[in-house]
């Protein structure tokens, strides 16, 4: 089983200096029974990180609206029966339950706050500033002002499919992004800037084999990569290739899209 003492070392041995800013990403479960579960690894991340932030989106606020743009990857008129599950947008809503179990933890943290994002939020401590930055068609504005403090993406037991900031790293090298929409008090809000798919992200990992800090932990790995030259491989892919980093899945709906695109 592992400990407290477990996770802080083995994030001590990725050799970060504990002021550049993380985003994490995180599967409890990749590492066996952990002695007090989630809090536990977000103690860890919180004593040897000053400034920690995770993606806490809420998927269960969005609706399928009957028209909208065209070339968008959704079925418009599709979401009768979804629409009807589909829950308000509100500050205190749970990370959805596919963020893993860290997130939620981090969420209901004394000292954190949260982007009002409904349904790409983030939340985090010590990391006001770059919340501040998102807005609804601009949703990943927060990883671009971590990215300009010199931050680390940490994956703990995860790979890069989950590792939001190549999302981030795609619209900035200008891939074509989406547009969905959220249920809100205020109404229905349509979001611009949404990301397509991850499934095919792992095709990064060798371009940044120079750059990643890795140690084992139990049964599984915490690696980290500087989101500056996470950015630079992406962007180094996408010029090289416009679909590289897309899926291979038949059918998905978001990368098809994406391999239209000029
Ligand atoms: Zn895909």
């Amino acid at each position: 089983m592992l400990t407290f003492r477990d996770f802080s070392d083995a994030l001590k041995r990725l050799d970060i200096e504990r002021t550049r800013p993380v985003i994490a990403h995180a599967s409890l479960s990749a590492f066996g029974e952990v002695r007090g579960g989630a809090e536990t690894v977000l103690a860890a991340m919180l004593i040897n990180f000053d400034q920690v932030m995770m993606p806490a989106f809420t998927y269960k606020t969005m609706v399928t609206p009957e028209v909208g743009p065209p070339d968008n990857a959704i079925t418009y008129g599709s979401g009768h029966d979804s629409n009807r599950m589909a829950e308000f947008f509100q500050p205190d809503m749970p990370a959805d339950r596919m963020m893993g179990a860290i997130p939620e933890a981090l969420r209901r943290h004394p000292k954190a706050c949260r982007s009002e994002h409904p349904i790409l939020s983030f939340a985090g401590i010590n990391v006001e500033a770059a919340l501040k930055t998102q807005t609804s068609d601009q949703p990943l504005n927060p990883i671009r002002a971590l990215k300009e403090q010199g931050g680390w993406v940490l994956l703990l037991g995860v790979d890069h499919t989950v590792n939001t900031s190549i999302h981030y790293a795609e619209a900035e090298a200008g891939r074509k992004q989406f547009v969905r929409w959220a249920l809100t008090p205020q109404g229905v809000v349509a979001c611009g800037g949404f990301p397509g798919c991850s499934d095919g992200f792992q095709a990064v990992a060798p371009r940044l084999r120079q750059v990643t800090h890795r140690v084992q932990l139990g049964p599984s790995q915490v690696t980290a990569v500087p989101l500056e030259a996470l950015t630079i491989a992406v962007r180094a892919m996408l010029a090289e290739d416009p679909q590289a980093l897309l899926c291979i899945r038949p059918g998905c709906e978001r990368c098809g899209e994406t391999r239209k695109q000029k």
